[in-house]
């Protein structure tokens, strides 16, 4: 089977007729890991392979055996790539994405297996968000989860601390969106965050907090709001920010719940980044191709990464 290197189904029924059985998964990754042909990776030979059962290709140049999901996020899973897809489908195109429980409740796998593949495509969905920020960029911090309300900020609560960056858009509207789970509002935190989403030269809009003073010896032109209450209107200093925390929140109460613990709190954030930056897109097929064609390219993630929290900072292998 061939499969045109854009193609991508646009509607429910078109993915369910075009991914019908695990071969057929097999083939589109395959076209999508290696759209000029088969490249051995050991060997380094681009040729047409030999195939044998359950998807096994091998190399006519070295005889190396390997497999299109061999060193990727779909590395030795026993779940069968039918259900791999519909995740992927359902994560892409319903507007607020699906829990585990809820994949547990319909295509019957159980919560571990589910969560699992959850996790290893938010890890997927942080590869294609590496081009950094820039414009006019609001950062502002926000308390996520918990059972305490108030508290000082980002000290003596058991909530945790995300740091949210936006694009404002002239005249008006929002454009992309990073966000990060950091210790503490320390400068040093916000700054670190800020450094590594935001490009040089932009326009970094904050409140008067201590913590983001000094950055325009960082490099960029700080655009300061210092309001005169203690009281803190975000809503109305910080609307982008401020939006997007409430839609998280939202999200977070909603789709899954409050179900949400510290260690695993930045794999959210990646999935709401990922689907809030793509909340224009035209097409969910389109959005559900990239995710896939990210996941071929993204490299296996633990089992330990899964259960223990990945470490984003480091791509993986918390030690
Ligand atoms: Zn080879």
């Amino acid at each position: 089977m061939l499969i045109d290197k854009e193609s991508f189904p646009s509607t429910h029924r078109k993915f369910v007729l075009q991914f019908h059985d695990d071969a057929a998964c097999l083939a589109y990754l395959e076209q999508l890991r290696w759209p000029d042909g088969f490249f051995c990776p050991v060997c380094q030979t681009q040729s047409v392979p030999w195939r044998q059962t359950r998807g096994r290709l091998v190399c006519p140049a070295c005889r190396h055996q390997t497999s299109v999901t061999v060193d990727t996020i779909f590395d030795k899973t026993r779940t069968p790539l039918t259900t791999w897809f519909d995740i992927a489908w359902h994560l892409t195109t319903a507007k607020n994405g699906l829990s585990a429980k809820t994949i547990e409740q319909t295509l019957g796998v159980s919560y571990r297996t589910a969560w699992a593949i959850l996790q290893r495509f938010r890890v997927a969905m942080v590869r294609s968000e590496r081009e950094k920020l820039s414009g006019m960029v609001e950062v502002d911090e926000t308390l996520v989860g918990g059972a305490k309300q108030g508290g000082k900020r980002g000290r003596g609560t058991s909530k945790s601390v995300v740091v949210i960056a936006i694009e404002l858009k002239e005249p008006k509207g929002f454009g992309r969106i990073r966000m990060r789970h950091i210790p503490d509002a320390s400068g040093e935190s916000l700054k670190s965050f800020i450094g590594d989403v935001v490009t040089a030269k932009s326009v970094v809009c904050t409140d008067g907090w201590t913590g983001y003073s000094g950055l325009p010896d960082c490099g960029y032109e700080h655009h300061k709001t210092v309001l005169s209450s203690s009281e803190d209107p975000a809503h109305v200093s910080m609307p982008g920010v401020h939006r997007v925390a409430s839609l998280l929140k939202r999200w977070i109460m909603g789709t899954h719940q409050g179900c949400v613990v510290p260690e695993h709190l930045q794999s959210y954030l990646e999935e709401f980044t990922f689907r809030f930056n793509r909340r224009k897109s035209k097409s969910r097929g389109l959005v559900f191709y990239r995710l896939m064609e990210q996941s071929v390219t993204t490299k296996p993630v633990t089992f330990n990464d899964v259960t223990f929290g990945y470490d984003w900072q480091n791509h993986g292998r918390r030690s």
